[in-house]
């Protein structure tokens, strides 16, 4: 019998027990909403809910919360704090909000993991890009502006709370981290009101908090040469985020050329040593910084970075379209058999 029409059942008996039964609420159910247009691309949210009024209010939530996070991070948005710092941090140090300070400071770590292969200073030369219009800049002006890529340009001062540019030219952009990032706070707002069975996704960023009352909820990898909906894979998961980076995500092909949205801040080219790389972790802001990585540095460095890093899963799509997955991945079966002791 399913479990609402459980409920059902035991809420009948409560009102026949003269209230005395404690049974949660007949309408358990699960409640989702899809919402466009914040950070330019599709949100998720799905949850168990005793109450589903509140399980609105509480998507509300989530979403005011992303929209926060938008308005403070987004280059599109001239008045976001991130433009201000485009435009002021190169003069010197600029106060800035504790939030966006404490994401600089993880933006930093990535780049030491992934040896630069994330850097937020791509945007120094990624602004040139509109994928949109088939835009991209000349050898010109990329060799121009390359010496400001550089994640150490990016200078953090924890005392005084401040970020500055060390020389001009210098911009940032947080377009790699800021959905999972968003992810991770829309589901500490869940949190804070109590849920404990939740899905929160932007775009290609998601991360899941408990399970499907005992079943794992599954996440879809999309195929990279094929249409919306077409997987290769489907992860069953629970109490986890899952990022896929994709080089069909917002791309322009030229001269057989594909330009896309992940740029290699040693060249300031798009980065195509993979079709796909989805990564699996504990928090969605890490597996988002992580998931660029295999592009830029193909899929046996990225796997050699993945590996080393304990909570970290990766399935990587290689250029051929053949598969390559993180140790943590293969099949017990398929793991080296353990050193005989002695
Ligand atoms: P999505 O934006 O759909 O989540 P990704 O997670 O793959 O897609 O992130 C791609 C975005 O990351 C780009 O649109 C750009 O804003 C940013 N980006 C591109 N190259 C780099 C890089 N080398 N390091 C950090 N961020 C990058
Ligand atoms: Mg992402």
């Amino acid at each position: 019998m399913k479990r609402a029409a459980l409920r059902n059942i035991a809420a009948n008996i409560c009102v026949l027990g003269l209230l005395l039964c404690t049974a949660p609420p007949a309408h358990a159910e699960w409640v989702r909403r899809v919402t466009d247009g914040i950070m330019g691309t599709r949100i998720t949210v799905e949850l168990w809910a005793e109450d589903p009024a509140k399980a609105e209010q509480a998507i509300d939530a989530v979403l005011e919360e992303m929209r926060h996070i938008d308005a403070t991070m987004s280059t599109y948005k001239p008045t976001s704090e991130v433009s201000q710092v485009n435009d002021k941090a190169a003069d010197g140090p600029m106060h800035i909000s504790k939030e966006l300070f404490d994401l600089l400071v993880t933006a930093k770590q990535y780049s030491e993991i992934t040896d630069g292969a994330f850097d937020i200073t791509y945007a120094s030369v990624g602004y040139m890009y509109d994928f949109r219009k088939h835009v991209r800049p000349d050898e010109k002006q990329i060799a121009k502006a390359l010496p400001a890529v550089d994640y150490r340009h990016v200078l953090l001062d924890p005392k005084r709370q401040t970020v500055q540019f060390s020389q001009k030219g210098v911009r940032i952009d947080l377009g790699g981290i800021a959905k999972g990032y968003s992810v991770d706070r829309g589901i500490d707002v869940l949190k804070g009101l109590g849920y404990t069975r939740a899905f929160v996704g932007a775009g290609g960023d998601s991360r899941i908090i408990g399970d499907r009352f005992g079943k794992p909820w599954i996440v879809g990898i999309r195929d990279p040469r094929k249409g919306e909906g077409n997987v290769i894979a489907r992860i069953p998961l629970v109490d986890a985020a899952i990022s896929t980076s994709g080089d069909y995500e917002r791309f322009f092909d030229e001269g057989g050329v594909r330009y896309h949205h992940i740029i290699d801040p040693h060249t300031g080219h798009s980065a195509s040593k993979v079709r796909s790389a989805t990564v699996i972790g504990p928090y969605a802001t890490r597996t988002d910084g992580l998931s660029k990585t295999a592009f830029v540095l193909g899929p046996e460095a990225a796997l050699e970075i993945y590996n080393r890093l304990d909570d970290i899963d990766a399935i990587i799509v290689k250029l051929d379209g053949s598969v390559v997955y993180s140790k943590g991945m293969q099949r017990a079966s398929e793991a080296p058999p353990p050193a005989p002791a002695n």
